[in-house]
């Protein structure tokens, strides 16, 4: 296949301030001709974020077969398999102890009174808690690791059984005999080959649907809703940008041996999309594109790291979930100890790896640390407001730290192609 320079990113990154800009302006009640901007562009931003999701359930999956039926039969099996989540908890933990620093350096919820509206508490709270009650939300997650029916789990995109199903047929095509063997990964690798296809031609419409959806945030949200949760939102972006920034380019740089900034110019696509759609998932691949495609690790890692990363590797979400149950803590002033505070740690760690790679998903999680910790599930209305936000910021840093594995993997795999190589394009 001929390499060809790959297109800039400009586009996209102007197509968001403009959102950012528009969305701000017009506000969720500008119309013409009697039609809402705001349906306008929710329209579009949907369909676009169904264009991106209409392949993660085809694409995990064969990509995973294609990944374990390759290596089932190799004796790096389990050694890849130990490092890749040797990655993914180390990578999170150091995010969720960067978050913790900044909570308490920063104390974001001492510095005065809070605004808080009851009936935001009550209506976010009540939302989450009819769609799963706490003390059911861990018990949830295991349940949901080997699903009863396959097609119903494939149905319900619920990521976690999809994924241990995949890794048990991938597993079981390498031990049956060649000849089928052979068939079968042929045709999951077509599967794969097209599922990349269909996200090359959605890309091509990257900045239209990237503009609807932050416009569209903006418009709800708008700027003004920083003002009082200020000391909150700069604590998590502090912590965020510390973590990608500064920890994870340690991270390449020391035990990858590659140029960090190489690797962010390689994944920025990926980082532009998971910033406007808030979904690892829905970027997933996209994802899988920019670490195989533009940053040069091997299809046998990268297909494996980067869908599991996805649905279990959100260090962004747990850095997120730690400082914002301190944050209530600190709100209803509750003292913290040390020991509550290991608790927090190990909960944010836990139940990060629960959390699906939609909008808004690690509320839920939040929901059920405040409840291990005492402190009353409203707490979560304190926050809310910049939620979305935040979202954007920790989806890209989960996207990205993903990515970061993916390249450490193959670094220790021995893979020295990776981020040496002229970018080539990310569309056909
Ligand atoms: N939106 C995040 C993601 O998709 C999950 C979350 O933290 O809410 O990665």
């Amino acid at each position: 296949m001929p390499k060809k320079k790959h297109k800039r990113p400009w586009p996209v990154f102007i197509a968001i301030v403009l959102a950012m800009i528009v969305g701000t302006l017009l506000g969720k009640n500008q119309t013409l001709f009697g039609i809402s901007f705001y349906s306008v562009f929710d329209v579009f931003g949907n369909i676009f974020l169904n264009a991106l999701t209409l392949v993660v359930v085809p694409l995990v999956s064969s990509s995973i077969i294609t990944g374990i039926a390759r290596i089932g039969g190799e004796q790096s099996f389990g050694r890849l398999g130990l490092k890749m989540f040797a990655f993914y908890l180390g990578t999170s933990l150091i995010a969720i102890l960067i978050g913790l620093f900044f909570v308490n350096m920063i104390h974001p919820g001492v510095a005065g009174s809070m605004p808080i509206e009851p009936d935001q508490h009550q209506t976010a709270v009540a939302q989450l808690q009819t769609n799963m009650p706490q003390s059911q939300a861990l018990v949830n997650v295991l349940m949901q690791i080997v699903p009863s029916n396959i097609v119903a789990a494939f149905s319900q995109t619920q990521m976690l059984g999809l994924i241990f199903f995949s890794l048990l047929f991938g597993y079981a095509v390498s031990k049956i005999d060649p000849h089928p063997s052979s068939i079968l990964q042929g045709f999951w690798q077509g599967v794969f080959q097209a599922m990349i296809k269909i996200t090359h031609m959605v890309m091509k419409f990257l900045p239209y649907g990237v503009f609807c959806l932050v416009a569209k945030v903006f418009m709800t949200t708008g700027l003004q809703s920083l003002g009082s949760l200020a000391l909150f939102f700069l604590t998590v972006i502090l912590g965020l940008a510390t973590f990608m920034f500064i920890g994870l380019s340690i991270l390449l740089k020391m035990v990858g041996r590659v140029k960090p900034m190489r690797h962010l110019k390689a994944m920025s696509p990926a980082l532009v999309t998971a910033f406007s759609t808030s979904s690892s998932s829905a970027t997933l691949p996209i994802t899988i594109d920019c670490v195989e495609k533009r940053a040069g690790v091997s299809n046998r890692i990268c297909s494996l790291v980067i869908p599991l990363g996805t649905s279990i590797n959100m260090s962004g979400s747990a850095l997120y979930e730690c400082v914002a149950a301190m944050f209530v803590a600190q709100v209803y002033g509750i003292e913290i100890s040390i020991v509550t505070q290991f608790l927090v740690v190990f909960m944010a760690l836990i139940t990060s790896i629960g959390v699906a790679g939609i909008p808004s998903a690690s509320l839920v999680a939040i929901l059920v640390i405040l409840k291990v910790i005492g402190l009353p599930p409203e707490g979560i209305g304190l926050f809310i407001a910049v939620d979305r936000l935040l979202d954007m910021c920790r989806t890209t840093v989960n996207v990205y730290s993903d990515s970061c594995c993916a390249v450490l993997v193959a670094r220790s795999e021995g893979e020295d192609e990776v981020l040496t190589r002229e970018l080539v394009s990310d569309v056909d």
